[in-house]
């Protein structure tokens, strides 16, 4: 027999460690090759005041093993405390979100008998990278950071998975009818890379409409890859619709690290009843043994786990007319143990197999840089009086090289031609642009020079520029 694999543990907090025992036993005694190494980190971590939940052992563990299996973690109320999920994303370069999103009728009540789906969601960017700033007492802003080498990464680990999955279809979700730049480019490059993959069938949904036709009909989608926060949102719809949140595991993988979860959280209001659904850390556990090339092992478990559910034993939360038997959390693993070796007869059996980690497959982009051009700069200014006002005070301090071009609050033209009855804000963004060929730094320095002179109350300074001619900026409504 080969080497086991060694694999990090966290028990986690509320279900958390009911839910992990039950899983470990069964792979236990499905024979999984693993060293389990436990780590501890969640709820007992934050109160010993370490903010972010995760102590040094545990990246020391993490940076050995390189695979994790985790139990929920309850993240306590209060500032202070850093999401231990998105640190652990973050810190281990875990950029893509699998979540499968199947409904196990009739064995699982659900309106969406015949779905089954993956979301692929993009783990490190967008709204998530956390970058906010208040400037006035009016005014936060959020920063969603999109990139083009996350958004080739995820877009591709997508295809590649659809491609080793045996999946026909990927939908790409955005919004990029208003998020021109940002969603546009994420769509771009989804046309782009998908280019490369005829034989798999694309399309795009604006994320509003893709959210509904997701909850009223999930059987017309195969894969699914987004953005980060449209991903959050349509994994826990796509979740609930399949049955129970009980039910679904996930990975979030990188190029050198993986963890694997269930989507559900530590549910305190069941924690140390033995009445929780093992099944989502279970399914995450299969997730697991196929990335570490224990496919066999995976198959095994998955075919006794779909022949427990056939069979009608379930724990409470998919308990219905259909059961035969209402078990807890530890009955509900001996029955998947005493069931190793069986089929599922309707559920799909598993079909794993041992095959190159998708990640692997990353490959450097081939878009050649852009040519960037300095062209303006967008000055934010703190100010609660007449936009005509404001307007003569900086037109003059504009300089030779630049001039006023508009000014705008909330994304909306107000001067020139302000339209009575808008909903004004304390900050406007005065957008100067270049006169002559060239701009540079200095002269955008010497812009703010003379407007801190004046006692301008600027917050924040955005320079615009162009990309091979095309504009990086977009313009005020009404510009
Ligand atoms: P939750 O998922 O814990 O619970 C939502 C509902 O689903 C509850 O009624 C719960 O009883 C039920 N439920 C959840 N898992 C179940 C299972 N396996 N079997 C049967 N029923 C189950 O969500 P919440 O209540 O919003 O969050 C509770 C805590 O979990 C919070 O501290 C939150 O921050 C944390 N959380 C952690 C993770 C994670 O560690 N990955 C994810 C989500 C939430």
């Amino acid at each position: 027999m080969t080497e086991a694999t060694p694999i990090t543990v966290a028990f986690g907090d509320g279900i958390g460690p009911e839910i992990m025992e039950a899983v470990l036993n069964i792979l236990k005694e499905a024979k999984a090759n693993i060293a389990v190494e436990t780590i501890e980190v969640g709820e007992k971590q934050y109160k010993t005041g370490n903010s972010t939940g995760i102590p040094a052992t545990a990246w020391e563990s993490l940076r050995r093993t390189k695979v994790m299996l985790k139990a929920p973690i309850t993240t306590p109320q209060g500032g202070g405390y850093k999401s231990l999920n998105v640190t652990m994303r973050k810190t281990l370069g875990l950029y893509a979100n699998v979540r499968p999103c199947i409904s196990y009728y009739p064995f699982v009540s659900t309106h969406h008998p015949k779905m089954d789906l993956v979301i692929v969601r993009e783990n490190e960017e967008d709204l998530y990278a956390g970058i906010e700033y208040q400037q006035t007492h009016d005014a936060v802003h959020s920063i969603k950071l999109i990139t083009r080498s996350g958004s080739e990464r995820i877009i591709r680990y997508a295809f590649e998975y659809a491609v080793q999955n045996g999946r026909s279809k990927v939908t790409c979700m955005s919004k990029d009818n208003i998020m021109k730049l940002a969603d546009g480019m994420f769509h771009k490059i989804f046309d782009q890379i998908g280019a490369e993959y005829p034989q798999i069938v694309k399309d795009h949904y604006i994320v509003d409409i893709g959210t509904a036709r997701i909850a009223s009909a999930p059987e017309k989608f195969d894969v699914i890859v987004t953005e980060n926060l449209y991903g959050d949102i349509i994994s826990d719809v796509a979740a609930d619709v399949s049955g129970s949140v009980g039910l679904a595991g996930s990975s979030n993988i990188g190029t050198n690290f993986a963890m694997f979860e269930a989507i559900h959280g530590s549910a305190p209001d069941i924690a140390g009843k033995d009445i929780a659904n093992p099944s989502g850390l279970l399914q995450a556990a299969i997730m697991l043994l196929v990335h570490i090339g224990q496919a066999d092992t995976a198959n095994l478990i998955h075919n006794a786990w779909g022949y427990t559910l056939e069979s009608g034993v379930h724990t409470v939360d998919i308990y219905n007319k259909g059961s035969k038997a209402k078990v807890g959390t530890a009955d509900f693993a001996k029955a998947v143990i005493a069931n190793l070796g069986q089929k599922p007869g309707t559920i799909k059996a598993g079909s794993y197999k041992n095959l190159e980690a998708v990640a692997n497959k990353d490959v450097a982009s081939t878009v050649k840089p852009l040519e960037r051009t300095l062209v303006g700069v967008d000055v934010f200014v703190h100010y609660q009086d007449d936009t005509d006002k404001l307007a003569s005070l900086v037109k003059n301090l504009a300089g030779e090289k630049l001039v006023l071009q508009t000014i705008s609050s909330k994304g909306l033209k107000v001067w020139p031609d302000y339209v009575a009855g808008m909903n004004l804000t304390d900050q406007f963004n005065c957008r100067f642009k270049k006169t002559g060929d060239t701009l540079t730094h200095a002269d955008i320095a010497a812009l703010l020079t003379q407007l801190a002179a004046h006692q301008i109350d600027f917050v924040k300074t955005e320079q615009l520029y162009e990309f091979d001619g095309k504009l990086g900026y977009t313009l005020g409504q009404g510009e």
